[in-house]
């Protein structure tokens, strides 16, 4: 059993929380759980169902028949998503998904579902550097350190255009730029687990660094006691 020390990694789209958990996991030997490809995970399956977004309970009826699974990642590779045993980890990062995730994500019967399954997860494996929107304020409230990671919309939009980019996606800049904020927005103003910093949370605006510098301040931080 891996010692339990549970590090929260909140933040916006783009902020760059998925290299810095990633990172961070592999460096300190936890686990990378990464929350968001669960919820993306749901939306593609609702796509290809052609569930209406915007029908509630068919969306919490969806999501109790849906079996989603992670595998861990610690050293080296990343996380992988799987759908009903599908690997979806490539598929979940699609422009279409990414555009309709936050109207999956804002209903709370399908957020009871996830945060129990990720708490499982969480207790399961021991260790773990979990990443969202909602982990340090709803899903471990109690974890040990809580970060939360923000960038200007502009750089976030810049990141997330070169991520698109080595995936083969070709999306204008300005766009980009447009449909974070709209996320954010809707991110933010959902009545059940918004995106906040928890109380708690150390706030970190990576807008001027790199992930390495990020990781290297949180690895001090969580080395240093
Ligand atoms: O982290 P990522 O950008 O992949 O998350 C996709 C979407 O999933 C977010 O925009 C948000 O709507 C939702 N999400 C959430 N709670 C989490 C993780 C993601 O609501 N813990």
């Amino acid at each position: 059993m891996r010692p339990r020390l549970w590090i929260a990694i909140d933040g916006p789209a783009g902020s760059g929380k998925s290299t810095v958990a990633r990172m961070l996991a592999r460096r300190l030997g936890l686990l990378h759980v990464d929350t968001g490809a669960m919820y993306r995970a749901l939306t593609l399956k609702a796509l290809r169902e052609g569930v209406d977004l915007q029908d509630e309970e068919a969306l919490v009826e969806l999501a109790r028949r849906t079996h989603i699974t992670l595998t861990p990642a610690c050293s080296g590779g990343g996380v992988r998503v799987f759908l009903e045993g599908e690997d979806v980890t490539e598929a979940v990062r699609s422009p279409e998904v990414s555009r309709s995730v936050s109207l999956v994500a804002r209903v709370p019967g399908v957020r009871e579902l996830m945060v129990r399954w990720q708490r499982e997860m969480a207790a399961q494996w021991g260790g773990v550097v979990m990443e969202g929107r909602d982990v340090g304020t709803v899903i471990l409230p109690d974890a040990q350190l809580k970060v939360f990671l923000t960038a200007s919309p502009e750089e976030r939009a810049r990141r997330r255009q070169q991520d698109l980019l080595a995936q083969g996606y070709r999306v204008d800049l300005e766009r980009l730029v447009q449909e974070i904020s709209e996320r954010d927005r809707l991110d933010r103003s959902r009545p059940v687990a918004p995106l906040v910093p928890a109380p708690d949370a150390w706030v970190i605006d990576s807008s001027g660094l790199t992930a390495e510098e990020v990781v290297e301040m949180i690895t001090a931080r969580v080395l240093g006691g």
